[in-house]
């Protein structure tokens, strides 16, 4: 029999983690995961537990990172990704990105593995150019709340650079725009789950600022999708996946208002310093380079996103703190 390959998910607790987890599982490969709970939940994957195929490791991947026998690939998804979060918890944010990548990048020449990071939109900053391409160097205001995170970002994509000319390592870099889905955190303070919860309990939909800020948003299986081809390509410099459906956040509120037939109003809040005011990935080098682009549009991906959160338990629904 031909042993499985096998994959380190770092951040496999989360989100996309433990998507990313339950598509290389049915790929058939010996998945990893390693997270140290600081913003997952290990109830996305308690139903990996059981399988032969997954093993996981409660660590934080900021200190030493070991793991015994082969590794084929390594994914790096680890770090706090909502504004509040990274917000919060500032210092490991900038360790994860750093330290982090660090460890990661070490491990994977100790094991002759395959790296892919968890880049971001946010590398472009508050854009000057809209859509972003990849050569975009970006507008970041490095000293800004929302540096610790961009900035954390940048070095972690310099740094897998430097390994991957330096030491010949095999890396990937995947800048990810607003991605949404069923596991999401209803109180992590994203956008969609702030609306969606505010909604379920007959809140008022907090706006910031006055709505006219755009994003692009998502859903979480064609971002896997695009991940998983990039992966398995040749190509090692900074691709964009995400979705070019482009829509400012006063639409978004009024879409979340006919989807879930609430019959509150959006109020309007004060714009969080240096909020990016447009956002929309350029997407011409996936579809070439990974004849990927998004299928799922924003009417589907929101009806399923909507069904997961309203089949949460009443009391998380309610829970509303961070
Ligand atoms: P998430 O918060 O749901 O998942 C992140 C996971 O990493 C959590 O389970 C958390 O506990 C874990 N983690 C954080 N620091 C750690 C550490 N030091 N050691 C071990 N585990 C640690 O967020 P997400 O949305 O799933 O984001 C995952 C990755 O994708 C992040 O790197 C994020 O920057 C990137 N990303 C996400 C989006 C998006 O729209 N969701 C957009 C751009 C980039
Ligand atoms: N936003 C908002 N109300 C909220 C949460 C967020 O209007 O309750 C805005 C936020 O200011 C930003 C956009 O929605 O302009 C997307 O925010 P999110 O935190 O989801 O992601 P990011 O800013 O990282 O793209």
């Amino acid at each position: 029999m031909i042993p499985r390959k096998r994959i380190l998910i770092t951040g496999a607790a989360g989100f996309l983690g433990s998507h990313l987890s339950d598509r290389f599982i049915r790929e058939g490969f010996h998945v990893i995961g390693m997270d140290n709970l600081i913003t997952g939940d290990l109830r996305n994957i308690e139903h990996l537990f059981p399988l032969e195929n997954f093993e996981f490791y409660n660590h934080d991947v900021s200190k030493f990172v070991y793991v015994a026998g082969e590794l084929d690939y390594i994914l790096h998804f680890a770090s706090p990704a909502s504004p509040i979060d990274y917000l919060r918890i500032p210092i490991q944010t900038l360790k994860v990105g750093s330290l982090g990548i660090h460890n990661l990048l070490g491990l994977a020449r100790s094991k002759n593995s395959r790296i892919l990071i968890a880049s971001t939109s946010e590398v472009y900053g508050d854009p000057t150019v809209n859509p972003q391409p990849e050569e975009y160097w970006g507008n970041v205001n490095p000293v800004g709340p929302r540096g610790v995170y961009d900035e954390a970002k940048r070095f972690q994509e310099a740094m897998t650079m430097a390994y991957h000319t330096f030491h010949g390592l095999e890396t990937r870099i995947v800048r990810i725009f607003n991605t949404y889905g069923p596991r999401m955190r209803l109180n992590d303070g994203r956008v969609l789950p702030a609306f969606i919860g505010q909604a379920l309990r007959g809140e008022d939909l907090t706006v910031f600022g006055d709505g006219s800020q755009t994003r692009s948003f998502c859903y979480v299986d064609d971002l896997v999708e695009g991940i998983y081809r990039l992966l398995f390509s040749d190509y090692p410099m900074p691709v964009n996946i995400g979705n070019p459906d482009e829509i400012t956040i006063k639409e978004f509120g009024e879409e979340i208002i006919k989807l879930t037939g609430t019959k509150q109003k959006m109020v309007y809040n004060p714009l969080p310093t240096d909020d990016p005011k447009q956002r929309r990935p350029d997407i011409t080098k996936a579809r070439k380079i990974l004849s990927w682009e998004p299928k799922v549009n924003r009417a589907d991906g929101l009806k399923i996103t909507y069904d997961y959160f309203k089949s949460l338990p009443e009391q998380e629904i309610k829970h509303k703190d961070f």
